[in-house]
């Protein structure tokens, strides 16, 4: 069994993912599985705009001293596996646009608006209908109204709705739960360590593994880094990839250090990696779950 990595290549890693990396590797690692890393480039148009990016991601996770097992998988070439899983499952044809779902659903969840099935009973003709306004449809899967509980190593038994959540997007591209689902799947992840905002994503993918026959995955969601307002971390907090600190003058052991004294670990020293079995026991740190508050890394 396996834990992974699985980041989307449109922007170079940053300090949090770079953390998250590290702590997904030490919980695999440290518990005798596999890990694995993943290159989730399914939105070929953003992937394209930002050229390089997958390559200097495996890079700035091999100079933090993370490996991985085995080739890296990229999802771009499992379209059509991805709509093959798709097609097993009880779907529809969904026509709505973004504004319509959001003007249709109640109070959002966070940031995720619950699909209120408007599509859900479209008859044979009203599909054609609406193919004849030149709507592409998305295929969404029916879910009946289902809740799932999963399991966080740190949040608990977390229940959630799941609604009839998109499979395939109208231009065809495989959504991310479905193609997220069917590769833990394939790729024997039992574990998924990821930041904290993908919690809410945990219950529906969860219902998702078990229609598709896979088993679900034990849960942890750490803490994501934050600015010092308080919004996840991005480009413009200035230096915050490994490669802009590096044109500071930092080393990747000292973006290392950092990261350590980010999750309250003891500093490791100047040519030292983080060990897996040596820092399993700090994985209870009461910071790793918590967010980072990333304040001026380079100062
Ligand atoms: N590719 C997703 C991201 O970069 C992570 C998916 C996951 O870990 O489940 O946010």
């Amino acid at each position: 069994m396996a834990g992974r990595f699985a980041p989307t290549p449109t922007s170079d890693l940053h300090l949090g993912n770079l953390r998250t990396a590290l702590l997904a590797w030490v919980m695999a690692r440290s518990t005798g599985r596999g890990f694995i890393v993943r290159i989730e480039d399914l939105d070929q148009a953003r992937v394209k705009a930002a050229p390089g990016v997958a390559q200097r991601q495996l890079d700035d996770l091999a100079a933090l001293g993370i490996d991985w097992d085995g080739d890296v998988l990229w999802q771009s070439q499992r379209f059509d596996l991805y709509r093959q899983y798709a097609a097993t499952l009880d779907t529809y044809e969904c026509f709505c646009s973004r504004a319509e779902i959001a003007a249709a659903s109640q109070a959002p969840h966070g940031d995720y608006r619950p699909y209120p099935g408007t599509c859900a009973k479209l008859t044979r003709a009203q599909r054609a209908a609406r193919r004849g306004e030149g709507r592409a449809p998305a295929i969404r899967v029916r879910a009946g109204g289902a809740f799932m509980t999963v399991h966080d190593v740190h949040a608990g038994d977390v229940t959630g709705a799941v609604d009839d959540f998109v499979l395939i997007r109208g231009d065809g591209t495989p959504a991310y739960n479905l193609a997220v689902v069917v590769d833990d799947g394939l790729q024997a992840v039992d574990q998924v360590v990821r930041g904290a905002d993908l919690l809410t994503s945990a219950p529906r993918q969860a219902w998702l593994a078990t229609q598709l026959g896979f088993p679900v995955p034990t849960f942890a969601h750490v803490g994501l880094a934050v600015n010092s307002s308080g919004v996840r971390l991005a480009k413009r907090d200035g230096a915050v990839t490994l490669r802009a600190l590096r044109e500071q003058g930092f080393e990747a052991t000292d973006v290392l250090g950092l990261i350590t004294d980010s999750l309250g670990w003891p500093r490791i020293g100047a040519n030292e990696l983080v060990d897996a079995a040596r820092h399993q026991p700090l994985l209870d740190a009461p910071a790793v779950w918590a967010p980072w508050v990333v304040t001026r890394p380079a100062s």
